[in-house]
């Protein structure tokens, strides 16, 4: 059994995932940037609870330190993450690009660098990365996917650095097991979900694919771009 902390885990994608990797008996830390909301999902699940702003150093510094004190981490998953969207696009202006890659790229990187010498103690090191087939090459250009005709000029761009990053820290350190994954169209606050939007399908449907990447263990794949029903095409 693991130690894993799930970072924007106080509701959608990371709450469903929380709930599946505990279903399982792991120990799951709740990442929140608001302490309230953080709390009260970590208490309905009977998981733990750190305080964790991806976009604030200190905040992110404090939250590993206090996993440290308290036993360690296993498994790390990134998936914090937001839009910003006029209509259908990003807004498109240096705050909301700033802002974006801020808290998807750069918080993710923060969150990483903190975490690695924890990793590194663990015997089962696994990191997942929550990205987007809106940021494959692959996806984007293939009439079949949905990807291809949902144009977004910032968030887009942000998760394919989320996947690269994926692929760059996995060659770098190969001891840890780095993943990058595509949820699937879910039904969130970020996804949508409106009856007139694509409603996506349920959370903890698509978090079934995060949880099987976060129990890899260490034989599992490494730098790979992966969704359900396998390794998803660049
Ligand atoms: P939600 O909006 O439901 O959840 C996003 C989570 O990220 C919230 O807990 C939010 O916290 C948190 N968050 C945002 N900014 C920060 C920050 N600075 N520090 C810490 N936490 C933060 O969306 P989803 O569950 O859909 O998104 C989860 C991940 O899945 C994202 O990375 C998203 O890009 C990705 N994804 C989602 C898809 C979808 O269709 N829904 C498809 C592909 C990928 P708060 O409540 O405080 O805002």
């Amino acid at each position: 059994m693991t130690t894993t902390l799930i970072t924007g885990a106080n509701k959608g994608l990371g709450k469903e995932t929380a709930r599946l990797l505990l279903a399982h008996g792991h120990t799951v830390y709740i990442g929140s940037r608001d302490a309230e909301r953080g709390r009260a999902a970590a208490e309905e699940l009977g998981a733990r609870f750190v305080q964790l702003d991806v976009t604030d150093d200190a905040s992110v510094a404090a939250a590993l330190e206090s996993i440290a004190a308290d036993g360690g981490l296993d498994v790390l998953v990134n998936n914090a993450g937001i839009a910003i969207r006029h209509g259908l696009d990003d807004a498109v202006d240096g705050p909301s690009v700033l802002s974006v890659f801020d808290t998807n790229v750069v918080g993710m990187v923060r969150v990483i660098e903190a975490a690695l010498p924890l990793l590194r103690r663990s015997a089962n090191p696994v990191v997942v990365n929550v990205s987007s087939a809106l940021g494959s090459f692959w996806a984007t250009h293939e009439p079949s996917r949905p990807a291809s005709g949902f144009p977004t000029i910032v968030y887009g761009p942000s998760k394919a650095a989320v996947s690269m990053l994926t692929v760059q820290y996995a060659k770098r350190h190969p001891e840890v097991k780095f993943n990058a994954v595509e949820p699937g169209i879910t039904a969130t606050d970020l996804g949508g979900g409106g009856p007139d939007s694509h409603p996506g399908r349920p959370a903890s449907e698509s978090a079934k694919v995060v949880a099987r990447l976060a129990e890899i263990g260490t034989d599992g794949p490494n730098g790979t771009f992966q969704e359900d029903d396998g390794e998803l095409g660049w």
